[in-house]
C-alpha cells in the first residue's frame, strides 16, 4: 500500500514537472490585434472576403495573408479606415506593426 502511494505521489511530481516545462516553452503567443479587428469588422461572417468569416479576415490581416481591408465588402470606408489606421499604428507581440491598405 505504502510502496502504491509513493508511486502515485512520484507519477504526480514529474507530470507537474513536466506541464511547468510544456508550460514554459510550448506557450503560444496571442496577438490582441485579431480581437480588435474582429470588433472593428461587421460581424456578418458572409465569407465575401474570401475567408471563413470575420475571425478568419482578422487573422489573415494579422498574420499578413491579407493585406486589403477592402476585401470585406460589407465594411464601410470609415471602418475600413479605421482597420488599416489600427494594423499600421499598433504593434504586436514582436512589436513590428503591420502594412495593410484601403
Ligand atoms: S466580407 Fe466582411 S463581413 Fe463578410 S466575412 Fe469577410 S470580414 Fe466578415
Amino acid at each position: 500500500m505504502l510502496n502504491a502511494i509513493i508511486a502515485l505521489v512520484a507519477i504526480g511530481a514529474v507530470l507537474g514537472v513536466l506541464l511547468g516545462l510544456a508550460q514554459l516553452y510550448l506557450v503560444v503567443e496571442e496577438d490582441n490585434r485579431v480581437t480588435e479587428v474582429i470588433a472593428m469588422l461587421p460581424g456578418a461572417n458572409c465569407g465575401g472576403c474570401g475567408f471563413p468569416g470575420c475571425q478568419g479576415f482578422a487573422n489573415a490581416l494579422v498574420d499578413g495573408e491579407a493585406t486589403q481591408v477592402s476585401l470585406c465588402g460589407v465594411c464601410n470606408q470609415e471602418t475600413r479606415e479605421a482597420i488599416v489606421k489600427y494594423l499600421n499604428e499598433t504593434p504586436g507581440p514582436n512589436s513590428e506593426t503591420l502594412k495593410v491598405t484601403l
